[in-house]
């Protein structure tokens, strides 16, 4: 039988399997009767645990993982925000209209139009009508209101200043891509329409509707 410190230091060499066949017998049977010298080979023999993939390594792999498409999810909503907000703010920005893309469209009529029954002593309703070529919403601006009078105080010229602007068509509420003014016309007196385009002022007037 060999002695405990024998079997001990022979121990490493047995598992690495560099131990004689003779060796390796003894060492064997010793192991096997001795609790001692067995607990150590037990021991010797555990292969290095930190070589292994952990239960807490497999957590925090799956962890970064997630962390990582959670960090994506973040991003895309991000730019869906940003990208709905910058869609909303360009829908109320308000851009100056070119003339060339506007169609104009002046009508009189003597009967009661939108605006309800002819009032006393017009000669008809003066509509004039703007439509936008482009898929953008057109409106307008108060450009300005000029009434001139003569001496006795009866009005001779109505002039209204009309700036066209257009913006993007709100999805929510997508409107109608066209505008009017409509004034009641009076014997005597000057309607003149100004719509104030970025590139030149075109000017309408109800004179040769009147004729
Ligand atoms: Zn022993």
């Amino acid at each position: 039988m060999l002695k405990c410190n024998i079997v001990k230091d022979l121990l490493p060499s047995y598992i690495d399997g560099l131990t004689s066949e003779e060796s390796n017998q003894e060492i064997s049977e010793h192991i096997e009767n001795c609790t001692d010298c067995n607990d150590v080979y037990v021991k010797m023999k555990e292969p290095v645990s930190i070589d292994k993939p952990t239960e807490k390594n497999k957590i925090d792999f799956l962890k970064k993982v997630k962390r990582k498409s959670t960090r994506r999810i973040t991003i895309i909503i991000g730019a869906i925000i940003l990208l709905f907000i910058v869609y909303i703010v360009m829908a109320f920005v308000e851009f100056p209209v070119d003339s060339g893309g506007i169609t104009i469209q002046s009508s009189l009529n003597n009967e009661s139009l939108g605006g309800g029954a002819l009032p006393d002593g017009a000669l008809g309703w003066w509509r004039v009508e703007y439509t936008l070529g482009s898929n953008m919403v057109l409106g307008f601006r108060d450009g300005g209101y000029e009434i001139k009078t003569d001496g006795n105080g009866n009005v001779t010229s109505n002039t209204e200043i009309i700036v066209p602007r257009q913006t993007l068509p709100l999805l929510i509420n997508p409107g109608e891509n066209r505008n009017s003014i409509e004034m009641a016309i009076y014997e005597d007196v000057e309607y003149i329409i100004i719509l104030r385009f970025s590139d030149q002022d075109i000017v309408v007037k109800p004179d040769n509707l009147l004729e």
